[in-house]
């Protein structure tokens, strides 16, 4: 793989190679595993990925995927029971589901939502947008608008306002701005992750705005001395984790590609 790689990232590479076990793989979901798409209820892993994670997984890696989404949905979509070891964090890390136990964990969803969700219909009027209940954090999807950026901009104050006025914090994505409680992000959920499982190299694969917590995360690992790599899952809609990445591959698919080599250099 490139040579333009830093010594660290590099480094992760090698451990990954030699020692698996010692190795963390972190993966997004929602445009890096699955390609984006307009129904998010539709969104499926690119062929070959959970099958490629799965190869990785029976080589001793450590698997991960940290999503905005629920992790029962994650896990379902993905269809990841058959990942040994793996762990989905959902909710950017306030939920988690085992693979060895089959089972979701999560603290109680805080009632500011509710409040939110009342409110909401009277912000969002007659627009054209798409709702998307999450459970722990509601979604506003502007995807399906005739002007899908233009509408995302417009709403980005008012949604804001709203979400403070609860406590709340809005996290906002690729045409989606989603309410949800603060002190949840995926930079904590990966940092917990690696303490946890004690590995001493992580790679972390992401496409959007939300991945940027788990970006500085890899940094702050790395800064500490924790050889990682950080992948750019790469689209037209976003460019923040591009310049900051170590690997940009081309989408979904090129994460599979990516994932596939990384099955042989394992082997
Ligand atoms: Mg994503």
């Amino acid at each position: 793989m490139g040579t333009h790689l830093t010594p660290l990232a590099r480094q992760a590479l090698a451990t990954l190679r030699t020692h698996p076990s010692r190795t963390l793989l972190a993966f997004d979901f929602d445009g890096t595993l699955a390609p984006i798409v307009e129904d998010p209820e539709k969104s499926r892993p690119y062929p070959g990925a959970t099958e490629a994670l799965a190869a990785l997984a029976e080589r001793g890696a450590r698997i991960a995927v940290i999503t905005g989404r629920p992790a029962e949905v994650a896990v379902r979509y993905g269809q990841f029971e058959g990942v040994e070891g793996m762990t989905v964090l959902g909710h950017y890390g306030a939920e988690r589901w085992d693979q060895a136990t089959k089972t979701v964990t999560a603290p109680p969803p805080p009632p500011a939502l509710d409040a939110v969700r009342a409110e909401l219909p009277g912000i969002l009027g007659a627009m054209d947008v798409w709702v998307e209940e999450k459970g722990r954090a509601v979604a506003v999807h502007t995807r399906r608008a005739k002007d899908p950026q233009g509408l995302w901009e417009a709403l980005r104050q008012p949604i804001a306002e709203l979400a403070a006025r609860h406590g709340l914090i809005v996290e906002p994505g690729r045409l989606v701005l989603e309410i949800r409680p603060a002190g949840m992000d995926k930079g904590a959920a990966l940092h917990s992750l690696v303490e946890e499982t004690g590995v001493t190299a992580v790679l972390y694969a992401g496409d959007d705005l939300g991945d940027l917590p788990a970006f500085d995360a890899v940094d702050a690992l790395r800064e500490a001395g924790t050889p990682g790599v950080l992948v750019c899952s790469g689209s037209e809609e976003v460019t923040a984790l591009r310049d900051r990445a170590d690997l940009v591959v081309a989408g979904p698919p090129g994460v599979v590609e990516l994932l596939g080599q990384l099955v042989n250099d394992v082997s």
